[in-house]
């Protein structure tokens, strides 16, 4: 059994640009402690001796940059880039079609932009999968969640959902190299696109486990992340 790894890292990062006036780097390219935050994800998953490579989708006009990045930082062995696509899902699209693997290896999905993943977190999902198929790293809700209509005048609640229900879906989501597969040529089939790939393997009718994750390892979205990110990075001592 060998593990894979897709970072998906297409993404334009517009919510970002609002607060970072002047660069012309997308988010995954921003530094966190003078190392760009992608680089900081894939050392995270190089670090697991069972990942055996990591394939990185990146816009077409961002790839001469990676490539150097990957050498620079001494990775070039184990990381291939792909082209990423239009949506979050086309991208990890052109990731899995490069992958090689067969049935019963493990592909994990990692946002690129959320570098403070801890390999313990790795390690668990990568047994949660070997366990059920597909696990996803997941954080249950502390706050009261609401669902709402929204309306020219503003959001409107329609309903209470009762927290305990609710998990936030962080990275990684992992799953069996041939349950991923069949579930991304279904979507594509039917024509539908999701937030994240567990969405994908949940109406392919597959069963997906939640792992703890933190509130730590948080997705890099706006401009107050950046300064909260280097915080926990700092607090880790690294
Ligand atoms: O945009 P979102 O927050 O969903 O992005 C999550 C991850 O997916 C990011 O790492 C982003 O770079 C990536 N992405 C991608 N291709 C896209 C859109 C997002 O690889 N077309």
């Amino acid at each position: 059994m060998r593990v894979y790894v897709i970072l998906p890292a297409a993404g334009l990062g517009t919510r970002m640009a609002a607060g970072q006036a002047g660069s012309s780097a997308p988010k995954q390219f921003l530094e966190l402690r003078d190392v760009p935050i992608l680089i900081h994800s894939l050392r995270a998953f190089a670090a697991i001796p069972e990942v055996v490579e990591i394939v990185v989708a990146v816009r077409a006009t961002e790839r001469a940059r990676l490539e150097e990045q990957v050498t620079e930082y001494g990775f070039a062995e184990r990381v291939r880039v792909v082209d990423g696509g239009d949506t979050r899902q086309e991208s990890v699209g052109h990731a899995l079609a490069a992958l090689q693997c067969s049935e019963d290896d493990i592909v994990l999905v990692h946002d690129a932009v959320r570098p403070l993943i801890d390999p313990a977190t790795i390690e668990r999902t990568i047994e949660a999968v070997l366990k059920h198929g597909a696990a996803i790293v997941g954080l249950p809700a502390v706050d009261t969640i609401k669902q709402v209509e929204r309306t020219a005048d503003g959001a409107i609640i329609t309903a209470t959902i009762p927290r305990e229900y609710i998990v936030q879906a962080q990275t990684p989501q992992g799953f069996r190299c041939g349950i991923l597969k069949r579930a991304f040529a279904e979507a594509d089939a039917d024509g539908f696109v999701g937030t994240d790939e567990a969405s994908l393997v949940e109406r392919a009718g597959a069963q997906v486990a939640v792992v703890m994750g933190s509130p730590m390892n948080l997705k890099i979205t706006q401009p107050g992340d950046l300064a909260l990110a280097e915080f926990f990075l700092t607090r880790q001592g690294h």
